[in-house]
């Protein structure tokens, strides 16, 4: 039998499509979860039909205990482990800066020198973030452009992401990380704009409720599909050498624009009045829609952050095939199932 794959934050959307292509193919997959969540399967697992497989495990682990986490590493030996777990919400973390730095910073030195300790046959991938990249100069952005994090979530990621690298050259782990730029699903969180923008829409069109309010309808997103970006991460695990890699479309997409598309898969075709934050948009009827709340606005938000990923596409065979027209119909779609 082959050594199982292990992920941390296998309750997240990626986490949970992780799994089920690991399982899918035949892997047996460890998964951690937070300790003192309740016992029951987490709803993404249940969503895709494997929350009982039967090579599937899920066990608690506390990421802030360096002993725990080598105790595990040194149990299950795993042939790859996928570092998912995170706090990863950008506005939780200017609300408490220092969790999210525990969180996402020192959890992944704790698993790196778990991995050195206790388990050094294992390939490490980090979910590393676009977010590095700050407020870059240049789009779009490619593995040899310079970091430059402008908020707490990104600072938290930019220490897990060069642990990862000195765990690599310093003690010869197979340990990547992969820059993701934004991906959705219909598994994403109740609180992420484009999964908030398909709930209102499939509400909305059934007649229901307040109009939607969003911040910057004019930042700009590379949104990818979550299920393209797992593949390329278990292509990362595999790879004779280990390496960073941009997992990116190269597609920039407004919020306004992803609202339209949404909006008009749920049916409804938004006609668009006002300017700035006075800004509405209204269904065919004139009924409203959607309004701005400056409330809303991020303090620094990343001007353009569009990824060049062909470095992943020449070595991981990486092609994002689902486009930002089709992510917002599967949104919506699962929105009206729900
Ligand atoms: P997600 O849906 O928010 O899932 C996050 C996972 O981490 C969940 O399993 C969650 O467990 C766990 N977690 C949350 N806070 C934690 C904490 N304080 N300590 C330990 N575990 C914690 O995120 P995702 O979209 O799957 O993203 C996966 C990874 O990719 C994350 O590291 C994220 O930062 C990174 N990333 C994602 C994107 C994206 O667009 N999705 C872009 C760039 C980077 P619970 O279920 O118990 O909350």
């Amino acid at each position: 039998m082959t050594a199982p794959r292990l992920i941390t934050g296998i309750s997240g959307q990626d986490g949970a499509y992780l799994a089920a292509h690991l399982l899918e193919r035949g892997d047996s997959v460890v998964g951690t979860r937070r300790p003192g969540v309740d016992d029951a399967a987490p709803w993404r697992l249940r969503e895709l039909g494997i929350a009982t497989h039967p090579r599937l495990r899920l066990i608690p682990l506390d990421l802030a205990d360096p002993r725990a986490c080598q105790a595990l590493l040194a149990t299950v030996q795993p042939a790859a482990l996928f570092h998912l777990a995170a706090q990863s919400r950008v506005v939780e973390s200017f609300r408490d800066p220092e969790a999210t730095l525990q969180a996402n910073g020192q959890a992944t030195v704790n698993l790196l020198e778990a991995v050195r300790a206790a388990s050094p046959q294992t390939h490490f991938v980090l979910a590393s973030s676009a977010e590095l990249f700050g407020n870059a100069p240049h789009s779009p952005q490619s593995e040899r452009t310079p970091f430059a994090p402008r908020n707490p979530y990104a600072v938290a990621k930019h220490v897990a992401h060069a642990a990862t690298q000195d765990y690599r050259v310093q003690h010869g782990l197979h340990a990547s990380c992969a820059i993701l730029f934004n991906h959705e699903s219909p598994l994403r969180d109740a609180d992420f704009v484009t999964r908030k923008i398909a709930a209102a829409a499939v509400r909305l069109a059934r007649g229901g409720g307040a109009p939607l309010a969003l911040g910057n309808l004019d930042a700009q997103r590379d949104f990818g599909f979550a299920p393209e970006y797992v593949s390329a991460l278990i292509a990362m695990a595999e790879q004779p050498k280990a390496d960073d890699y941009v997992l990116a479309t190269g597609v920039a997409t407004s919020i306004r624009r992803f609202a339209e598309l949404t909006f008009a898969a749920a049916g409804i075709a938004l006609a668009w009045r006002g300017a700035g934050v006075d800004e509405q948009a209204c269904d065919a009827q004139g009924r409203l829609m959607l309004v701005v709340d400056p409330a809303l606005f991020r303090a620094i938000d990343a001007a353009v952050l569009v990824g060049d990923a062909g470095k992943a596409r020449a070595a991981l065979g990486f092609v994002p095939r689902t486009g930002v027209a089709e992510l917002a119909r599967l949104m919506a779609a699962a929105e009206q199932r729900r």
